[in-house]
């Protein structure tokens, strides 16, 4: 398994306040911080919600549809 590590832009470190020192990790079903500058982790378990942002960029597109549709029905009230 590889582990893949990204840094955090401008992610400040909790411990020692360097910025861009923060990589972030998955571990097992976590998510682990960890400051490459003075070795500060820090875990936080994942919420169990692996599908949700499919989902959500789903409803999302379903609402700009409606709120189009509604636009156009308002244009036409103000016409008439
Ligand atoms: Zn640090």
């Amino acid at each position: 398994m590889t582990v893949k590590k990204r840094f955090i832009a401008g992610a400040v470190c909790p411990k020692c306040g360097e910025m861009d020192r923060i990589v972030m990790f998955d571990q097992d079903d976590q998510s682990v911080r960890e400051c490459v500058s003075c070795g500060f982790t820090d875990a936080m378990r994942y919420e169990v919600a692996v599908n949700q942002p499919a989902t959500r960029l789903d409803q999302t597109a379903k609402a700009g549809q409606s709120e189009q549709a509604t636009e156009v029905v308002k244009l036409v009230g103000l016409d008439s």
